[in-house]
């Protein structure tokens, strides 16, 4: 009799590792508490219309395609786009500075805009590659839920050499010298909901991979994918219950033997916690206080036409970007004079609106927690609305066929952890070895994949980390397996051997 391993929540990592368990053998079924999977991977749907709600931005695409290919997801399923020009970024001086896959073009670039400038670009490119290796051989791909592994001597000299203990805002004034560069090469800490004058300086590997790996599309939009997984989890008899919210678990001698859902018991061998961690932390006996990573007042919108003077990623950086960070990350107020990111993806994808209209997103950070209620900030949002009009999509008033406006206080309300976007912030002591692992507590076969577990937010990475619970889940179960389970044993060495 194979295992069962239940697992809770259908977002990309529930559903990446239970493509990887099944194909070991264990028998998975997935509880998703919504009415359909991939959580904050979907789409706003209007009729005729559709844009991502939440991921837009694709990064790290041979990550993303091993371990979709891994997990037995059919190549010819899904498509993707490199983009030549990755993004432009805005300043308020009028100062424009676009970022390109291609390095010539790159340092074209930044002769015009900031001569002077390219060495230290060069310069950054060589060091970020040697770093990227070292990080993704000694950090992304490893687990620590034995925290002797992260604790070695080779990984403290790892630790040096990527300057851990400085911050990514820091490590940018190290090649650049103008601090629109500056701001530049740091603000990605935002992808993943961190301030970038105390993300740690592992995270400045985000901005280095955006060259070097490039920044993709998934043709259809990001949300596309989860339609791909579903129907791979149906090919492979994975069955996943929607509207069925674990509520309750049921723990004997340090082990989960069952879980409630909708008032049933049922019995499992092995629990996958996909929510956002801190959620569950009262059933999983964790008593740690985790810091949210930061929200998003999120704008979606229909338009009649489409933005054609436009790059698809753009970001408009307010006045002063230290006070914004500053406002959204430690005086956690509304934001004065904010920066923000849109997305204009019908300059790539002509499947999203009727023909001639168009669907647009702006993202603006903000705080996460629930003290500022967003239903009285309506001043905030019209002062948005008109700058996103003045800077980046003029005339958008009259264009506007239809707006959707997303808060934190919705984000919390789907269940994310104080109403951060991008589950738990990654500062220093909430990354590596710090952040809940795929073992994430003392309960035996509890495991954790996730935005808010090792090795953290993003699409691939959160892939990465539904590969390290499915592993450590292999990994146990050959540990405590009878020789008679031959079927699940006969798998454990090709499997451990990606380990
Ligand atoms: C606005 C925004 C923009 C983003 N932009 C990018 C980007 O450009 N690029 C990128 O790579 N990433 C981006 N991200 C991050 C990315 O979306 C996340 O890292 C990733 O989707 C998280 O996946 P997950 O598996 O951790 O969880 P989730 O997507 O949160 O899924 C968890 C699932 O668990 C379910 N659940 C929770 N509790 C229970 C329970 N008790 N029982 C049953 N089910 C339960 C939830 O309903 C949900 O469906 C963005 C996120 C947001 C919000």
């Amino acid at each position: 009799m194979s295992k069962h391993i239940a697992i809770a929540g259908a977002g990309i990592g529930g559903m990446i590792t239970a493509l990887l368990l099944k194909k070991q053998g264990f028998n998975v079924s997935i509880y998703e508490k919504e009415k359909q999977a991939g959580g904050r991977l979907s789409f706003v749907e209007r009729e005729g219309y559709r844009i991502d709600k939440g991921p837009t931005i694709v990064l790290l695409p041979e990550m993303l395609k091993s371990i979709l290919d891994e997990a037995g997801v059919p190549v010819d399923a899904w498509e993707m786009l490199g983009l030549e020009t990755l993004y432009s970024i805005n300043f308020k001086d009028g100062k424009k500075y676009r970022k390109f896959k291609d390095k010539e073009k790159q340092l074209k670039e930044l002769s015009q805009e900031f001569p002077g400038e390219e060495e230290g670009f060069k310069q950054y490119m060589e060091e970020m590659k040697a770093n990227f290796e070292i990080g993704q051989s000694s950090f992304l791909e490893k687990s620590f839920t034995r925290k002797r592994d992260f604790w070695t001597g080779k990984n403290m000299t790892s630790l040096i050499r990527l300057k851990a203990y400085q911050s990514t805002k820091k490590i940018s004034g190290f090649y650049f010298k103008d601090e629109r560069l500056r701001e530049a090469y740091s603000l990605q800490t935002l992808y993943i909901g961190g301030h970038p004058q105390t993300a740690p300086a592992m995270y400045s590997l985000i901005p280095y991979s955006e060259h070097e790996h490039g920044i993709h599309y998934i043709k259809g939009g990001y949300a596309s994918l989860v339609k791909v997984l579903t129907d791979t989890l149906e090919q492979k008899g994975i069955p996943l219950y929607v509207d069925s919210k674990v509520e309750d678990i049921k723990k004997i001698n340090g082990r989960v033997e069952s879980i409630q859902v909708r008032g049933r018991t049922i019995d499992v061998d092995g629990l996958v916690w996909n929510g956002d961690f801190p959620t569950a932390a009262h059933l999983l006996n964790d008593k740690r206080n985790y810091e949210p990573s930061s929200g998003c007042v999120l704008f979606y919108f229909g338009i009649d036409g489409v933005y054609e003077e436009s790059d698809v990623h753009q970001f408009f950086m307010g006045g002063d970007f230290e006070r914004h960070m500053k406002e959204v990350f430690e005086e956690k107020k509304v934001p004065t004079d904010p920066s923000f990111y849109a997305f204009n993806p019908a300059l790539i994808d002509f499947t999203l609106a009727p023909e001639g209209k168009s669907t647009l997103y702006v993202l603006v950070p903000v705080p996460s927690g629930s003290h500022i209620d967003w239903s009285q900030e309506q001043g905030f949002l019209d002062k948005m609305l008109k700058n996103i009009e003045a800077r980046a999509f003029p005339g958008l008033s009259e264009k506007m066929e239809w707006m959707e406006v997303r808060t934190p206080n919705d984000a919390e309300q789907d269940g994310l952890f104080q109403g951060g976007s991008f589950g738990i912030a990654p500062s220093l002591f909430q990354s590596g070895v710090f952040r809940p692992q795929a073992k994430p507590t003392a309960l035996e076969n509890v495991y954790a994949t996730g935005a808010s577990v090792h090795p953290g937010g993003g699409i691939p990475i959160v892939m990465q980390s539904a590969k390290l619970a499915a592993n450590q889940i292999i990994l146990d179960f050959a540990q405590h397996s009878s020789t008679k389970d031959v079927n699940l044993n006969d798998r454990l060495n090709e499997s451990i051997s990606t380990l």
